[in-house]
């Protein structure tokens, strides 16, 4: 029990490392890199604190070199999966009862694990397996991650601390319980953080978790494993497994304790999760709390008086860092007839400039996609584009894969504002523009907010006030983080919390004590310190 009201250390955002030319930290990443590049490891599960190896493989490679083979790791079968819930289900005995400073210092010695002797492998699995820059690497693996869990300690006390009224006569009291059961995290590939987050959020909040990584992001939730053990998370509170997802799931749905999902990925596999949970809900003990966070179609809407130099800089940074595999990516914009012109000679003496390949060289803005259905999927949509009479392409649409997913980042303007590329989520380096009147500003906005299912990010470019305070009206529900003179991508823990509404999830926002609500069941304990002694009240007399 705790015997005392502490105060954690005050979260600050983790500064981002610049890996200038000749800087120390460029030389030992890229050194990371390179050995971490021969090594051939071998991954296992990780059930019950103890590595969990299969003769069943997976192949992990790098998108940039797809014929490079990184290692392989071990495929669940069901029997590990079971094992993973029947270990995580009596590791909550103990977990469930430890006092909050103690799951808080585990976290916090995780942050600083990635602080510093992690930071580079970390870094270096992302950039391997997943193809990311540096720069992207850092912001994700290294710094959003430390953040997650720092800012998470402070949250969880801001919970703590909420606390009912009380009287001279009655204690009120609170205890914000974890769930009674487990929760699966099913994560993406594209965030090592959101991956990281999803388990150890729920993790610090007292309860267990099976954490099923996505197949492309294996190598990084590796080192994740390896930074949670040696920050001390004890055996059987975070259990990964890997392999087919619909075996894992149904396994794992099954069980009467499943009590909660944390789920971050596509719109469509979040929906048949949810519709499996809705169909064995007699099963469960409790209501499982469902969160996910799910795709976009994400926005740039522009106003003629907006600087047309911010705005090409919003879209080339917001629709192709990390070759727009960003749930936030922008990937539509819709952009005054006026400034068309000066926009497009912007954007187009810009990416000019880019250059794409492996992370391994620094001097590369872009690198490839995460794998081939995606690269085949992004293709077909480039060859549509190339048919169609509404779509034109000004910049990029060449693609090739001989030695890694590489899609050329593209620009297509369409005369339909309602065109396939308009409304549904690539999920690659592919932005469509359609140009509108001037005159037609109100128009456009109800466009941006009728065209697409989703509600993730989008951004208003204006400098007129009163074109911006019609735009956040307009837009009211068609993103859940909307920025002002900013690209849509770039949400940083604890400044701008993540998440968005429609088909875009459950809006639940992730680095936030709303996220951290989801996974405790709160329980009032009232406490009556002299009980009445006659059951007539006054008025029966
Ligand atoms: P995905 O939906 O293909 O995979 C996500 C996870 O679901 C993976 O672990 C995958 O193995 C698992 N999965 C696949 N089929 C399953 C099944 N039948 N049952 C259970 N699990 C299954 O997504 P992805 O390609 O890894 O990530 C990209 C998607 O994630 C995009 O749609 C993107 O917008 C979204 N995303 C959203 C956010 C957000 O915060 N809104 C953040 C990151 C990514």
């Amino acid at each position: 029990m705790s015997k005392g009201f502490f105060d954690v250390p005050l979260a600050v955002n983790e500064p981002v490392r610049n890996y200038a030319p000749g800087s120390a930290e460029r030389a030992s990443v890229l050194a990371t890199y390179l050995s971490m590049k021969q090594e051939q490891i071998d991954i296992p599960m990780f059930i019950n604190g103890k590595d969990v190896s299969t003769s069943e493989k997976g192949t992990m490679t790098m998108p940039h070199d797809h014929k490079h083979i990184l290692g392989t790791y071990s495929l669940a079968q069901k029997s590990h999966v079971e094992a993973a819930i029947s270990t995580a289900l009596e590791a909550r005995k103990t977990w469930s009862n430890t006092p909050w400073e103690q799951r808080a210092a585990i976290f916090l010695k995780a942050a600083e694990l990635i602080e510093g002797p992690f930071r580079d492998r970390i870094n270096a699995s992302t950039m391997l397996n997943q193809s990311k820059t540096i720069h992207q690497a850092e912001i994700d693996a290294s710094c959003e991650l430390i953040d997650f869990l720092r800012f998470n300690v402070q949250f969880m006390t801001e919970i703590y601390s909420g606390q009912p009224e009380s009287s001279s006569a009655v204690w009120n009291r609170v205890e914000y319980r974890p769930l009674e059961g487990f929760v699966y995290a099913v994560t993406p590939f594209n965030f090592t953080s959101i991956a990281a987050n999803l388990a150890a959020c729920v993790a610090m909040m007292g309860n267990v978790v099976v954490w099923k990584p996505s197949d492309h992001q294996v190598y990084s939730a590796k080192i994740i494993m390896d930074i949670f053990e040696a920050a001390g998370v004890p055996a059987g509170v975070i259990n990964v497994v890997f392999g087919d997802p619909k075996m894992i799931t149904d396994t794992i749905l099954q069980s009467p304790d499943f009590a909660g999902l944390h789920f971050t990925g596509s719109t469509q596999i979040f929906k048949q999760l949810w519709k499996q949970i809705g169909n064995n809900i007699d099963n469960y003990r409790s209501y499982p709390r469902i969160v996910g966070e799910t795709g976009g179609k994400d926005f740039i809407a522009v106003h003629h008086s907006a600087d047309p130099k911010e705005v090409s800089v919003g879209i080339l940074r917001g629709a192709f860092e990390f070759q727009g595999q960003k749930c936030s990516a922008a990937s539509r914009a819709y952009i005054p007839q006026s400034l068309w012109p000066e926009i497009k000679q912007l954007l187009v003496q810009d990416l000019k400039t880019f250059k794409m390949g492996s992370p391994e060289d620094f001097s590369n803005f872009m690198t490839a996609v995460i794998h081939e259905s995606s690269f085949d999927k992004l293709a077909d949509y480039i060859e549509r584009a190339k048919a169609s009479s509404d779509a034109e392409i000004i910049w990029g649409g060449n693609y090739d894969k001989s030695v890694g997913y590489f899609v050329d980042p593209t620009v297509i303007v369409t005369t339909n504002p309602n065109y396939e590329t308009m409304s549904t989520e690539l999920f690659g380096p592919v932005m469509t523009i359609y140009i509108y009147n001037d005159d037609n500003y109100a128009e456009m906005l109800s466009l941006v907010d009728s065209t697409s299912t989703y509600a993730l990010t989008g951004a208003i470019f204006a400098k007129d006030r009163y074109a911006i305070v019609q735009a956040t009206k307009a837009l009211e529900n068609c993103a859940g983080n909307f920025y002002i003179n900013d690209k849509p991508t770039g949400a940083v823990v604890g400044q701008q919390p993540f998440g968005g509404a429609r088909s875009s999830g459950t809006n639940d926002k992730a680095g936030s004590p709303q996220n951290l609500l989801r996974w405790v069941s709160p329980r009032l304990i009232k406490e009556t310190f002299v009980p009445p002694k006659d059951y007539k009240y006054p008025f029966l007399g």
